[in-house]
C-alpha cells in the first residue's frame, strides 16, 4: 500500500492528471529547446516573441493558456495551441495507462517513455531530426527498464535486432536511390524500444509503423499533399507504434498467432 492507492480513486486520478499536465509543460520545454540545443533546465520559460520571463503564475498548464486568451500578457503575440494540445495529450496519455496498469512499474515506465515520445513525434514533424539528446539517454533507460523486464540478454537481443533492421534498411535505401532515407536517429529511436520491449515487440512495432506511414502516404498522394519525393518523418509513426505495443502489444501477438493456428 502506498500513498497513491490509499487515496479515494477521483484524488489519484486529479494526481495523474496533473502529473500528466505537468510533464506535458515539460514536453514542451524540450521541443522548443532540443532542435536548438538550449539547455532545457535554464534558463526560465520566456517569450519567444519580446523574450520576457513569463512569471510562473502564467505558466501553469491549460489555465494561463485560458486566462491569457492565448496571447503573451506582456506583447500580445499568440502562443500557438500546439503547446495546450501537448499538456492535454500527455495528460490523458498518463490517464489511459494507469487506467490499464494501475500504480505499476509498467505505468512509472509510461511516465518516461510517454512524454518522450510525443516529444520525439512534434520534434521530428517540425524539424524532421531526432535528437540524439533523448534517443542516447533513451537506449540507457531502454537497457536498465528492459532489463528489469525481460533480463540483460533479452534487452541486448532487442537493441540489436531494432538498431539491426533499420541500419540494414537505411543502407540498402542508400545505396538503392542513392540519398538518406532513414536517418540516424530513427535507427538510435528504435535501438532503445528494441532495448526495453524486446526482440518480439521491436518487430511488431516496426509492422505497425510501416502500415501506418504508408496508409497516411497513400493518402498524402491522393490528396496530393505529398509526392513520391517528399521526406515523411518516420518518427510520429514509430511512436505511435510503440505506444500502441506498449498498450496492447501481448493482445496483438496472442490475435495474430490464433489467426495462424485457426487459418484464417
Ligand atoms: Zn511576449
Amino acid at each position: 500500500m502506498n500513498i497513491l492507492t490509499a487515496a479515494p480513486y477521483y484524488l489519484q486520478i486529479t494526481t495523474v492528471l496533473l502529473l500528466g499536465l505537468t510533464l506535458g509543460s515539460f514536453v514542451n520545454v524540450c521541443i522548443y529547446r532540443l532542435p536548438k540545443n538550449e539547455s532545457i533546465i535554464a534558463p526560465r520559460s520566456h517569450c519567444q516573441s519580446c523574450n520576457k520571463n513569463i512569471p510562473i503564475w502564467d505558466n501553469i498548464p491549460i489555465l494561463s493558456y485560458l486566462i491569457l486568451k492565448g496571447k503573451c500578457r506582456q506583447c500580445d503575440t499568440s502562443i500557438s495551441i500546439i503547446y495546450p494540445i501537448v499538456e492535454v495529450s500527455a495528460a490523458l496519455l498518463l490517464l489511459a495507462g494507469f487506467i490499464k496498469f494501475g500504480v505499476s512499474i509498467k505505468f512509472s515506465i509510461l511516465c518516461v517513455i510517454g512524454p518522450t515520445l510525443l516529444t520525439i513525434a512534434i520534434i521530428d514533424i517540425k524539424h524532421k531530426i531526432i535528437p540524439d539528446m533523448i534517443t542516447l539517454p533513451g537506449i540507457i533507460f531502454g537497457i536498465v527498464a528492459g532489463s528489469y523486464l525481460f533480463g540483460v540478454k533479452e534487452s541486448l537481443v532487442g537493441l540489436i535486432s531494432g538498431g539491426g533492421i533499420f541500419l540494414l534498411v537505411s543502407e540498402v535505401y542508400y545505396r538503392v536511390r542513392g540519398r538518406v532515407g532513414m536517418g540516424g536517429g530513427d535507427i538510435k529511436f528504435i535501438a532503445a524500444v528494441g532495448a526495453l520491449l524486446g526482440t518480439k515487440n521491436v518487430f511488431l512495432i516496426i509492422f505497425l509503423s510501416a502500415f501506418m506511414g504508408s496508409v497516411v502516404g497513400l493518402i498524402g498522394l491522393v490528396v496530393k499533399k505529398v509526392n513520391t519525393t517528399t521526406q515523411v518523418p518516420f518518427g510520429p509513426f514509430l511512436a505511435a507504434g510503440t505506444l500502441i505495443v506498449y498498450f496492447s502489444g501481448e493482445d496483438i501477438i496472442k490475435i495474430y498467432m490464433a489467426s495462424i493456428v485457426g487459418g484464417y
